[in-house]
């Protein structure tokens, strides 16, 4: 598959979007779901998702993508505020060949914590669900303090 292939109605994030599948809930607007990755490569790993995306960076509208980073730096100072980290990965990769897996264009805040291993991409350890809805209900609470 390459960068350019056809958008899939079905990839788990569409069906996630649809209300088709479960997420931990992060943060929703008209604009963007951000909810908890569901193989975390460290404590408070989240997924952003712009609604009207195509499969990548590339091929979402720049009016999106303007929309989508400003919510992607709001929810990252939630993450930071939530669990304090050293550090934060802010990612996305296009293309199977980059490390792309599902095909809705999707970026990562993932916290990096000194001294604590840290999971490569896809190589994370499906999370406790449980545990994941109370990070989110924290990084949640973070931001509406930050909107307040
Ligand atoms: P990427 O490889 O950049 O396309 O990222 C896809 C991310 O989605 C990976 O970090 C996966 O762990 C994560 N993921 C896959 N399925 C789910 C799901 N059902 N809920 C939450 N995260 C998921």
């Amino acid at each position: 598959m390459n960068i350019r292939g056809a958008y899939d109605q079905n990839n788990i994030f569409a069906q996630i979007l649809r209300g088709d599948m479960p997420c931990c809930k992060v943060y929703e607007d008209d604009h963007v779901l951000a909810f908890m990755d569901l193989f975390p490569q460290s404590p408070g790993h989240t997924l952003i998702l712009p609604k009207n995306a195509g499969r990548n960076l590339i091929d979402t509208d720049d009016k999106v993508l303007a929309q989508a980073i400003i919510r992607v730096k709001k929810i990252a100072i939630g993450v930071e505020k939530a669990f304090d980290p050293d550090g934060l990965i802010i990612t996305q990769f296009n293309g199977e060949a980059a490390g792309q897996t599902v095909f809705h264009l999707h970026f990562h805040i993932i916290p990096r914590f000194k001294e604590q291993p840290f999971d490569r991409h896809g190589k994370g350890n499906p999370a406790d669900r449980e545990v994941l809805h109370a990070q989110a209900e924290r990084i949640a609470e973070a931001i509406k303090q930050i909107e307040a």
